[in-house]
């Protein structure tokens, strides 16, 4: 498995730095609030894991499951629902935490989405961005780290299914998915 991998991106300590900083940021901004974090399956779970850990306030978790890449490494900007939030968001704080963006058309379907359903407020979390890729415009008010426009996997980001296991970000070399 670590053969796989061209590039450590992000190790393991500067993912926990960052988290911790993340979720501290989050604790000020939403104490007080009635505050539910959304992770996006499966790639943002190990980071959402993390991150709620570091959060001091009462949340809420909840998940969605949404379809964009499948087994390609490109959006096709078609999003398909496969698991629901269990809770109902209408007149609450929204915290949507995901792994990447990219185009930024999966989250920018969800934030319509979400919208359409009355919550009070809707904020973006991501632990990784690639601005050079973006298609459409999305506000991040929380991000752990811009990386180059490569595909990257590890900390809960796969390939197939594979990858999601190793404990940091990693480049993947090329021949392990071309
Ligand atoms: P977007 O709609 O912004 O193009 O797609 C975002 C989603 O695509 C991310 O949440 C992630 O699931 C997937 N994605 C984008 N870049 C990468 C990458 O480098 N590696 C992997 N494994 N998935 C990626
Ligand atoms: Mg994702
Ligand atoms: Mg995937």
């Amino acid at each position: 498995m670590l053969n796989d991998v061209k590039e450590v991106l992000v190790s393991e300590e500067n993912l926990e730095k960052k988290v911790t900083e993340l979720a501290d940021k989050i604790t000020k901004d939403f104490a007080g609030k009635n505050l539910v974090v959304i992770g996006v399956l499966k790639g943002a779970n190990v980071f959402v894991a993390d991150l709620i850990r570091k959060i001091n306030i009462p949340i809420a978790l909840d998940f969605m499951a949404i379809s964009s890449y499948g087994s390609s490494t490109e959006s096709s900007g078609v999003v398909k629902i496969l698991k629901d939030l269990d809770e109902d968001i209408e007149g609450r704080h929204v915290l949507v935490v995901e792994d990447i963006i990219d185009t930024g058309l999966t989250l920018s379907y969800l934030t319509e989405n979400l919208k359409s359903r009355g919550a009070k407020s809707i904020d973006i979390c991501t632990l990784l961005d690639k601005p050079d890729r973006r298609k459409a415009h999305i506000d991040v008010k929380y991000k752990g780290f811009d990386i180059p426009d490569e595909f990257v996997v590890g900390y809960g980001i796969d390939f197939n299914e594979k990858y999601r296991n190793l404990p940091f970000v990693g480049i993947l070399k090329r021949e392990a998915y071309e």
